[in-house]
């Protein structure tokens, strides 16, 4: 769950990270308040800054520097609306500028394979840090933390000697790697990144910019973040499916997959693509979906108008078949699908599962032994070419 920089930066400045003083904006009127009022306290220039969860604003025109009140109203009427990697600009951030000596680069994550927090620094800040990590690897200090001790000053300061940072701001340097460490463990996130960390002419280290990721499994422990889960950014269906207790992932292709556990349903994925065709979703029905489970997830498979067929594909242990059989005859009365269906049942009832689908002679439902043959019937269907007779 990916937060605006304005939402990190207002989380940074809880934890002692320290940030420019700055507002949000939604007008360029706002904007122009915003920098007149910084103006009556002696700071006229201002960075104008497009917030959208995506890297790479600056180069795309998105930030910009204001002299005055008036110039930071002509650039924000310039960044709202833009379009910065398919990220429409609806909220802006402005900021008191602040002069740039150096930048660096600092951030905490959790690395998985090594089982730690993994602190990352660099004086190398302000470009792209996979690129100094390929061209310069011996600039970016990489530090693992022992979870239950958490990083010490003492760790920060050698994390910043380390990386060379200038020997008059390495106390600074270390003072916000634990505060940014702080972040990333209080508020349950997978990523808390600073770049670039600025030192400015008058040598303060500050965080120029801000991205932070929180744990959306974590979320619970944070009802004050709840807001945060940004839900104008999220697909309708996946909030839909996640109001309705649905595990689904809406996907690019044209072919709708339902099965049950998420293992099978990933299986079903990569048989599917294998069959040269695109899955519209995943969906993970889950173990004994009962048919009122089914007929919900036929509902929210059909939804997007992107599918042209759809396969199910059962694996009986819990689940059994003849309860999505019913589900998914239950589902066709209502709802009268004119997509073709494949269905794979196999395991528990499922003599009984196809029996049921057999009787009910749905239209346009085929039934296929095989995980590979019913992958390759549906993406015939997708495709529109006919393939056997119907169950
Ligand atoms: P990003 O391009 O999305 O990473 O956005 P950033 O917040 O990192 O801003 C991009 C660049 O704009 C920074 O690397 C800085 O060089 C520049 N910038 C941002 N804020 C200021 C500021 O207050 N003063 C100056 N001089 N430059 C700034
Ligand atoms: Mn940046």
């Amino acid at each position: 769950m990916d937060l605006f920089e304005y939402q990190a930066k207002e989380l940074f400045a809880e934890y002692g990270v320290p940030v420019p003083k700055d507002k949000v904006a939604n007008t360029a009127e706002e904007a122009r308040e915003i920098t007149t009022a910084f103006a009556a306290e002696g700071i006229p220039q201002v960075v104008v800054k497009a917030q959208v969860k995506t890297g790479g604003r600056g180069k795309a025109g998105g930030v910009k520097l204001a002299a005055n009140a008036a110039e930071a109203r002509e650039h924000a009427g310039n960044i709202l609306g833009m379009d910065i990697h398919g990220h429409t600009v609806h909220t802006l951030w402005i900021e008191h500028a602040s002069d740039i000596a150096t930048e660096y680069y600092a951030s905490v994550l959790l690395d998985r394979s090594a089982k730690k927090p993994l602190v990352m620094f660099s004086v190398e800040g302000g470009v792209d840090i996979e690129q100094v990590a390929e061209e310069t690897p011996d600039a970016l200090i990489r530090h693992h933390v022992d979870p239950l001790e958490g990083l010490s000053r003492e760790e920060a300061l050698a994390i910043a000697t380390e990386g060379k940072a200038d020997a008059d701001v390495r106390e600074g340097v270390a003072d916000a790697l634990v505060a940014l460490y702080e972040v990333w463990l209080q508020e349950d996130a997978t990523l808390a990144e600073i770049n670039p960390l600025i030192v400015t002419p008058e040598r303060e280290v500050k965080a120029l910019d801000a991205k932070v990721s929180l744990d959306g499994n974590a979320l619970y422990r944070h009802p004050e973040n709840q807001s945060l889960a940004d839900s104008e950014n999220e697909d309708p269906l996946e909030r839909r499916a996640k109001e309705e207790g649905v595990q689904y992932v809406k996907l690019d292709g044209d072919i709708g997959i339902l099965g049950n556990g998420a293992g099978l349903v990933m299986s079903t994925l990569d048989v599917v693509a294998q069959a040269g065709g695109s899955p519209a979703n995943f969906l993970d029905a889950g173990g004994g979906s009962d048919a009122e489970k089914i007929k919900q997830a036929v509902q929210l498979i059909l939804a997007n108008d992107a599918v042209r067929a759809v396969l199910f594909n059962i694996f009986g242990g819990i689940t059994r078949g003849d309860e999505v059989a019913k589900g998914l005859i239950a589902a066709f009365d209502e709802i009268k699908p004119t997509v073709p269906f494949v269905v794979r049942l196999d395991g528990t009832n499922d003599v009984e599962g196809r029996r049921l689908l057999q009787e009910a002679a749905l239209p346009n439902v085929h039934a296929a032994k095989t995980m590979n043959e019913a992958a390759e019937m549906v993406v015939a269907l997708a495709a529109g070419k006919p393939v056997g007779a119907p169950a």
